[in-house]
């Protein structure tokens, strides 16, 4: 029987709450579809540095590094925001996490159901089958980490430098990425770009155009960042992959989970060469909700599909996962953050239960 070894970082707040719905999906998965997850639990975020005075600790990373994929949950709560900057969880294991493995690229889809079109802040009669696209983020190169990059004191101020910066390979190695995610789907891609002000969207531009022959059944089009901002809200419909570089993706994929309507219902996979991945809700710890057994596992169910499909190439069992949650919602379940006044709302627990007796 085919195993696979997941390191498991469950965090802080309502992590371990969906943590063990999603491991009890991935267990009924495995069963149905004839493989072995094995897992082993890590300290990470807050209740790390609560345990070990640090956010990562160097058996969190020993664990990680002996897995096949991260199955993460959330880090971070009000215990821990008065901590410095440098120490503060998110700050201190996830970006270290996606340094340590090299990974550069963000995939968020974003998915409105058509049963859950009254959750979008959109307007329904825009959206009558809802919508389903992903975003392909550029994680680890641009604005955010191009030097030089300070700030200097000047005659009448100051003057604050961020260096935009992108070379061919790091373009090329995001873009196979979008193509081959897009051959999962609908097999198109947007690049998302500023071709008409930066030189680094012309480079991205001239890259990926030299890529798509490569990928002959995949269509390729172009849109400006901002006319793509608009786009979204308009008719979100009309994207699959939308490929972008690191701050024009830091961006669209959170526009993009904003019509979804909840944080609950979004997944998202953080992306090495081969096959090693992270796998994560979209949302954080949601401290507000944490211990009340309330919080949706939706978000986290997804993110072990995405795993059993990019990490391990269970591309059946992943679009299983899809199915049931899709069915389940389809079937009127609702967790309280999807509940309509007057709905009758599910825990996390029989929200899981609901979605692993359909899979
Ligand atoms: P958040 O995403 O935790 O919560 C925002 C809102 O969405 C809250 O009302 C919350 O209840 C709701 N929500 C989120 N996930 C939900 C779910 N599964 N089911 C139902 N409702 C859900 O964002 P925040 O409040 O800004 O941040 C809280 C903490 O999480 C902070 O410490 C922040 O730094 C951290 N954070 C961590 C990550 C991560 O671990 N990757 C990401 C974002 C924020």
């Amino acid at each position: 029987m085919k195993t696979y070894k997941i390191a498991v970082l469950a965090g802080d707040g309502i992590g371990p709450e969906v943590m063990a719905v999603g491991l009890d999906v991935l267990a009924a998965t495995s069963k149905r579809f004839g493989f072995e997850i094995v897992h082993e639990e890590f300290a990470v975020g807050g209740v790390a540095i609560d345990l070990f005075d640090d956010a990562l600790p160097e058996s969190t990373l020993k664990g990680c590094r002996e897995a096949e994929a991260i199955f993460f949950g959330s880090i971070g709560g009000p215990k821990w925001e008065t901590l410095p900057p440098h120490k503060q969880p998110e700050r201190a294991a996830l970006l270290p996490l996606r340094k340590y493995f090299g990974l550069y690229a963000n995939l968020r889809p974003a998915k409105c159901y058509p049963g859950l079109l009254y959750a979008s802040p959109l307007k329904t009669e825009n959206i009558p089958d809802g919508f389903d696209l992903l975003v392909v983020r550029e994680l680890t190169g641009g604005l955010y980490f191009g030097q030089p990059k300070h700030t200097i004191a000047i005659e009448n101020g100051e003057r604050a430098i961020d260096t935009m910066i992108y070379e061919t390979r790091e373009i090329e190695r995001i873009t196979h990425v979008a193509f081959k995610a897009a051959g999962l789907r609908r097999k198109r891609v947007t690049l998302i770009d500023k071709a008409n002000v930066l030189e680094t969207s012309q480079l991205w531009r001239k890259t990926v155009k030299a890529i798509a022959p490569q990928y002959p059944d995949i269509a390729l089009d172009f849109m400006y960042v901002d006319n793509a901002a608009m786009q979204l809200v308009r008719k979100p419909q009309q994207f699959d992959v939308m490929l972008c570089e690191n701050l024009f993706g830091d961006i669209i994929s959170d526009e993009a989970a904003a019509t979804v309507g909840s944080l609950g219902l979004l997944p998202s996979a953080s992306l090495a060469d081969g096959t090693f991945g992270l796998y994560e809700p979209s949302g954080g710890s949601a401290p507000d909700i944490a211990g009340k057994g309330i919080a949706n596992p939706i978000a986290q169910i997804l993110s072990a599909a995405l795993m059993l499909r990019y990490s391990f190439g269970e591309n059946e069992a992943a679009s299983a996962i899809e199915q049931a949650v899709e069915a389940t919602l389809a079937d009127g379940a609702r967790t309280a953050d999807l509940a309509r006044p007057g709905d009758a709302s599910l825990s996390t627990v029989q929200m899981g239960q609901q979605i692993i007796s359909r899979i």
